[in-house]
């Protein structure tokens, strides 16, 4: 064997997965075609959740100071009139900000950094995956291209995370639902040079049928503007830079910049059939695209990766079998679905080019916010279920973190608790589980740890006495010891 696990595409899921089986140790082999990180814009958003997944690889303070926190997303009609507006809420189970816009090269770079460190990892880049040999219960065999020719590389599992277009999904012939919405839209990311006060400091979406326009924030100096399409105009023409000057001429009075990167995408709500094929599991934008009116589809990838980060490792200690790798996409496909539909539902407001379809949607839409005045907040992510959740209050949801300052600086519970999975629990809760679990559990007495205090008002708000953490810090279940594991 070549190694334990090969992943095929080192963007950004593939790299937080090489990042976070290296913490765990696992032999880990990373391919990708390309040398250099993804050059054109894409995505601008991350959430809390991402944010926790990446400060438990250690890179947290690195990135924050280059994300800048987004308190509202508007939706305005051609006469400014706010159709529906999400606030982002105050708290989180993550202990982070809500919503964090940035630049996504930088993150790419700060995760390889990350994987640099790891020595069970090995990275080969300009190296092509071309075929599947073999994928048999004793492994994966792929052929692969790299400046020496063809060769072939053996692995226990191969995690495909080689993009939308992904070739190992095609080579193992697997389907896709597709939700039907495909709309182009010209993304165009700016460099602002000295005052930035007069542009809108939150994301903003103009349903404008003349031209359905996005403008967001992004990291600080940078801020990004997406124009959708009209049917007959080319893409090739809509990327000449005197065409980007004339769309962007509305906001010229607002700050002065200067072009960065452009491309035209299409936008899609895709989901693979199937994300387990024998050995090979697809992960991110392989399995699933998600157009980006919600900001999710990275965040996505990233949740994939950290699902099967620590079930693979869990198969290579011997602690479980291999059948836990088949509760990844009944856990995580759900979840994918209710981000990319409520993404198409924000893109339908946005893409309408017709007048009169326009005007009936501003005049519904304002009806009901006329109806229930204010802002909604941006709803939360859907709790996870199936797989390997033992059905039970909070099961699926994020266990909380908490935040505590300790002399001026940030401390949160992740990174002073173990990593693996913890029991968390009220005295006698924890008593009987530091009987009844094994040594691979770590168990937290939340009556003794005031560093679980975040933790211990979400279970006594559920009324349960102890709580089954996953390394993902997913609550597997709650209720006492015995729940989980019996003594044999
Ligand atoms: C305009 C736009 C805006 C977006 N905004 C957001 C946002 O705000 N928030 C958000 O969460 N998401 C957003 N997204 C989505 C997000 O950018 C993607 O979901 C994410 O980059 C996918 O990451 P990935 O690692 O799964 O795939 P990719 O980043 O596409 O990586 C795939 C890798 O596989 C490699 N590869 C491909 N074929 C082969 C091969 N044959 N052999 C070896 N290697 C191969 C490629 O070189 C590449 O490095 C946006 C997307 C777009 C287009």
């Amino acid at each position: 064997m070549d190694a334990d696990v090969l992943i095929i595409g080192y963007g950004p899921t593939g790299a937080t997965l090489a990042a976070r089986l290296g913490q765990l140790g696992v032999k880990t082999l990373v391919i990708d075609r390309e040398h250099e990180i993804y050059p054109l814009p894409r995505a601008a958003h991350f959430d809390h959740e991402i944010m926790r997944v990446w400060q438990r690889l250690g890179i947290a303070d690195e990135i924050a100071p280059d994300t800048r926190p987004i308190g509202a997303y508007d939706f305005v009609n051609a006469a400014g009139q706010s159709l529906m507006r999400f606030e982002s809420p105050i708290e989180t189970p993550s202990a982070w900000q809500a919503s964090f816009m940035f630049h996504q090269p930088g993150i790419e770079q700060a995760l390889r950094r990350v994987v640099d460190k790891c020595q069970s990892v090995r990275v080969e880049t300009g190296a092509t995956f071309l075929d599947i040999r073999r994928n048999d219960g004793g492994g994966a065999v792929v052929s692969v291209m790299d400046g020496n020719g063809m060769r072939e590389i053996e692995a226990r599992y191969v995690v495909a995370c080689d993009g939308a277009s992904s070739p190992v999904r095609k080579a193992l012939g697997v389907g896709q639902f597709d939700y039907g919405f495909d709309e182009p839209w010209l993304v165009v990311d700016v460099i602002v040079e000295g005052d930035d006060k007069k542009l809108p400091q939150i994301g903003m979406q103009f349903c404008v049928p003349s031209r359905p326009t996005t403008f967001m924030p992004m990291s600080p100096g940078r801020y990004r503007w997406e124009f959708m399409l009209k049917r007959g105009e080319v893409p090739a023409d809509m990327l000449e830079d005197a065409r980007i000057t004339a769309l962007l001429a509305p906001w010229r009075d607002l700050a002065s910049f200067t072009l960065g990167r452009k491309a035209v995408y299409r936008f899609h709500g895709l989901v693979a059939q199937e994300w387990r094929k024998g050995n090979v599991l697809l992960a991110g934008d392989a399995a699933h695209q998600t157009p980006p009116f919600m900001g999710q589809g990275l965040c996505a990838g990233v949740r994939d990766a950290e699902n099967l980060a620590w079930k693979l490792a869990e198969v290579f200690s011997g602690r479980a079998g291999d059948a836990l790798l088949n509760t990844y996409q009944p856990e995580r496909e759900p979840h994918v679905r209710s981000m990319i539909e409520a993404a198409i539902f924000m893109g339908r407001v946005v893409c309408v080019q017709d007048e009169a379809e326009a005007e009936k949607r501003d005049a519904d839409m304002l009806a009901a916010r006329k109806a229930a005045p204010g802002s909604a907040a941006i709803p939360p992510a859907p709790a996870l279920s199936g797989g390997a959740f033992v059905a039970s209050p909070l099961a699926g949801t994020l266990a909380a973190q908490t935040l505590r300052v300790i002399g001026g600086k940030a401390q949160r519970s992740d990174d002073v608790w173990p990593q693996g999975f913890i029991y968390a629990g009220f005295a006698a809760a924890a008593r009987d589980a530091a009987a009844r679990l094994p040594a691979s559990v770590s168990i937290i007495d939340l009556d003794a740890d005031s560093r679980g205090a975040s933790l211990a008002a979400q279970l006594k708000a559920a009324q349960v006495e102890g709580a089954l953490i996953r390394p993902d810090r997913y609550i597997q279940g709650t209720g006492p010891a015995a729940n989980f594991f019996r003594r044999p």
